[in-house]
């Protein structure tokens, strides 16, 4: 096993002491996290992460990249969207605007080393408790207990395929099944962005694709929010793959898959029937992906998990939500620029408990990246 990142706060012990804080998971929402929680003075904390730093990513088909683009624009308040800390962007240390999944795993590593971010790798949670005011967290490399805990375990874990008879002979678009070349007639279930995504990727490799989707995502107008209507690079490749006449976008949902000799037939709920050679790719998104710690969690109507105006879990106090899962009302965070506005909030509910100086994480403000007020977040550009 490697040893963990050398750190101001190294954890895990023979006889493990208390932290103030333990992250699990080392995505960008967990070292985000875990670099808010270091400007608490005299904070204890570290990061407990299953695989590498940036798995998740390293764990993307090679062919995909991020849609929001990267840009230096930090001297100037305009921090790069993708960036984890104020300081940097990660433009600037890959020279590359659309990354692609192992160039994020890059940049978190790089910012892990330079702020020194104790994290341990291959120590997976496998379960979790609480013990009156602290957590016990059980990992692969031992015991540790944290009287704050924060859950950035992500979603891609968990994928989430459609409720219909067959969803089982999908291929999920998070697989490097769903990338590899398709010839012939390709469907995809689910017309948002990572339905257009692999529909345009596809197109582009000669292949003639549908997208079924009953909401019709494709034609959202209304609103400026890229969780709500395509982003601007999504849409000008959607108008190149439609120009090449080899997509095809239904409005009509799926309603069952099944097995015709060698070939899947897709039934939509208009009567149509759409068969292809290779299984349909399901891009229908993920859940919230709780693992060890969903039991410590209410659920909203949704489906997402319950949280205070804290982000901290409405059954279980000392127990936060950093990353895409967030929800407050009809706002969702399923991006970095949209997560990060949280990070320096939880460290300062966090450091002000343990009775620390927060004051250094106003720079996170100056540099557009803390949002307490939600009510903020609704704002639509006027043109
Ligand atoms: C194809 C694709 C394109 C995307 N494009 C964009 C984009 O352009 N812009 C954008 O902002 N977002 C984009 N996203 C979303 C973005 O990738 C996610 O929102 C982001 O990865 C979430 O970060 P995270 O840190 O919460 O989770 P992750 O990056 O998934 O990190 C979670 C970490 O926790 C670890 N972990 C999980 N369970 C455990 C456990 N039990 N114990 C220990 N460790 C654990 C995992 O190994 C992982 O390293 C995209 C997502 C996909 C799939």
């Amino acid at each position: 096993m490697a040893p963990p990142v050398p750190g101001k706060r190294l954890i895990v012990t023979s006889s493990p002491p208390v932290l103030d804080a333990l992250v699990i998971g080392a995505g960008p929402a967990g070292i985000g996290t875990a670099l808010a929680l270091a400007a608490v003075e005299d904070l204890t904390f570290g990061v407990l992460e299953r695989g590498q730093i940036g798995q998740t990513f390293l764990d993307w088909p090679a062919q995909q990249t991020f849609l929001t683009p990267s840009f230096t624009g930090n001297g100037f308040g305009a921090t790069d969207l993708n960036a984890v800390h104020p300081e940097t962007s990660p433009a600037f240390s890959l020279g590359t605007d659309y990354l692609t999944g192992g160039q994020y795993a890059k940049y978190l590593r790089s910012v892990v080393k330079h702020f020194r971010v104790p994290v341990m790798d291959d120590a997976e949670v496998e379960a979790v408790q609480q013990c009156g005011d602290e957590f016990e967290v059980f990992s692969a490399r031992g015991p540790v207990r944290a009287r704050s805990l924060v859950w950035a375990g992500g979603e891609f874990s968990h994928p989430l395929t459609p409720r219909i008879p067959g969803a089982g002979l999908t291929t999920h678009s998070r697989d490097a099944e769903a990338w590899r070349e398709h010839r012939g007639e390709v469907v995809v279930i689910g017309g948002y962005e990572s339905g257009i995504d692999i529909a345009c990727h596809h197109v582009a490799g000669g292949a003639t694709v549908t997208v079924v989707d009953g909401e019709h995502p494709w034609d959202a107008q209304t609103g400026s929010d890229p969780s709500f209507r395509l982003a601007p690079r999504s849409r000008m490749r959607l108008n190149a793959a439609l120009s090449t006449g080899r997509l095809r976008l239904v409005d009509a949902r799926a309603v069952g898959v099944k097995r015709d000799g060698d070939a899947y037939v897709v039934r939509l709920g208009d009567g149509e029937a759409l068969r292809s050679e290779e299984a349909p790719i399901a891009a229908t998104g993920f859940g919230s992906g709780l693992g060890p710690v969903e039991h410590l969690f209410d659920a909203r109507g949704d489906g997402w998990p319950e949280l205070d105006e804290d982000d901290q879990s409405t059954l279980t106090p000392g127990l936060f939500l950093s990353g895409p899962a967030v929800r407050h009302g009809g706002l969702k965070f399923c991006f970095v620029y949209k997560f990060r506005q949280r990070f320096a909030h939880i460290a300062r509910v966090i450091g002000e408990r343990a009775g620390k100086d927060t004051s250094a994480l106003e720079m996170w403000r100056t540099a557009g990246m803390l949002t307490d007020d939600l009510s903020c977040c609704g704002v639509e550009c006027a043109c």
